[in-house]
């Protein structure tokens, strides 16, 4: 027949060169070697019938396979904790931890002694040291999942005295009443949605009072003609005082005046502390239960918590996160507005050489994710055409600000400076208006 030289099918390249290809090989770490394989075959197989050119095998074999979820994103929104985007994001330290924990690990044994030991002591440990006047402390799956023992384990065929102004929804059509009485207690609702007073909790408690529940409204505001009683003064009715504190913070943050924290709350006479693990902590999904001894006990023993126990990994997070407070959330919260806008600029320079159209403005970052409603932090965001929202939202890595005016606003806050490349190199593939 023809030249062979000149046969394509000559040219088809040979598996292990394709395997060595970076994201070949990237794809063989998560979806095993095998599965890459016969992907890679697959191609090579269409290239010699002729079906697609020799060059185009690698990214045939690539497409044939199903792109890794959950996908890395980078986080340009400018909200520090987006539930659609996983609240926060791990430290390096949590990331290790959780990486060393993925095989066989001490979590459950004494290796000095070789016996049984307390699951999660370091992280259970750490927790405790990080706030002291904790007598006891637990953890559990997630918040939600920290009520829902609560209740069963202080409140089964008993009254959960709350205000009509915190029974909330969380998100997604979860409510926090539902959650509550889905456990069999019941809620003793009292005041009214802006205005509850100590009275109308007093004429409330009586013999059948679990708990009374104060929840931290963590995803809105009241304002105006408003009025809720301090767990401070709740503490001095004489039944246990649950406090849903929702963020997470175990101590007070001077960013966020408004935004109770565990070790305050328990001083003020709290029984009992909830709160996320993933919000302002910046840690894993978790639920954290912290307050008198004896009540942390009998929600440790209950046959439920048995049910909301939390895996190795998120224990190992979790005490690594703990060990070294300064998470991504608690730089994004902190970052200089200064250093920002000398990023964004930056960034603008870069780019706008190209001849893109693109400005830097002022931009107003929020925590985000059930925490410090009504809290604005002052940033920058480089301003572009909106119709760069879906070119980066589906490039390589996904790139997500926010549309605002007709305009894609990306604001570096929840970026890691070391990603500003990345950016960078993403606006710049988006490809230009003429
Ligand atoms: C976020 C939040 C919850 C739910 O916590 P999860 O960890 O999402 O289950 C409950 N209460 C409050 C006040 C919250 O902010």
């Amino acid at each position: 027949m023809g030249d062979g030289r000149a046969d394509p099918r000559r040219r088809v390249p040979r598996t292990d060169a394709l395997l060595a290809e970076p994201r070949l090989a990237t794809a063989a770490v998560s979806l095993g070697r095998d599965r890459v394989k016969a992907a890679v075959r697959q191609a090579q197989d269409r290239a010699r019938r002729g079906e697609i050119d020799p060059e185009q095998v690698r990214d045939a074999a690539l497409a044939a396979l199903p792109a890794a979820t959950p996908r890395a994103v980078l986080n340009a929104t400018g909200v520090l904790l987006h539930t659609n985007l996983g609240r926060a994001a791990l430290s390096d330290a949590a990331v290790t931890a959780m990486v060393a924990a993925a095989g066989h690990t001490d979590v459950e044994l004494d290796l000095h002694t070789g016996r049984r030991a307390r699951r999660g002591r370091d992280a259970l440990d750490a927790l405790a040291a990080a706030v002291p006047s904790a007598g006891a402390v637990h953890v559990v799956n997630n918040g939600a999942a920290a009520l829902v023992l609560a209740a069963t384990a202080l409140a089964a065929d008993a009254e959960i005295v709350v205000s009509r102004g915190e029974l909330v929804e969380i998100g997604d059509g979860f409510r926090l009443p539902d959650l509550l009485t889905s456990t069999g207690a019941r809620l003793r609702e009292v005041g009214t949605t802006n205005r509850s007073t100590l009275a109308d909790y007093a004429a409330a408690v009586g013999p059948r009072t679990g708990f009374v529940l104060k929840v931290h409204p963590s995803n809105f505001r009241i304002t105006g003609f408003t009025s809720a009683v301090p767990v401070r003064r709740l503490a001095d009715l004489g039944v246990p005082v649950v406090v849903d504190i929702g963020s997470g913070l175990l101590a007070p943050d001077p960013l966020l005046p408004d935004e109770p924290d565990a070790a305050s709350t328990l001083r003020a006479g709290a029984a009992l502390v909830t709160a996320s693990g993933d919000k302002l902590l910046g840690g894993p999904q978790a639920g954290l239960l912290l307050g008198r001894a004896e009540l942390v006990e009998r929600l440790r023993r209950h046959p439920l918590a048995r049910a909301l126990r939390v895996d190795k990994l998120t224990l190992a997070a979790l005490a690594a996160t703990l060990g070294d407070p300064v998470t991504p959330t608690r730089s994004a919260l902190h970052a200089d507005p200064a250093a920002l806008r000398d990023r964004t600029e930056r960034l603008r320079d870069a780019v706008a050489a190209d001849g893109h159209k693109i400005e830097v403005v002022p931009s107003v970052a929020v925590v985000g994710g059930g925490g410090a409603p009504g809290v604005e932090l002052e940033s920058w965001a480089l301003s572009l055409p909106e119709r760069y929202a879906a070119a980066l939202r589906t490039g390589e890595p996904p790139v997500l600000g926010r549309v605002a005016h007709g305009r894609l606003l990306l604001d570096l806050r929840c970026v890691p400076p070391h990603a500003d490349a990345a950016v960078r190199a993403a606006v710049l593939a988006v490809p230009g208006d003429d």
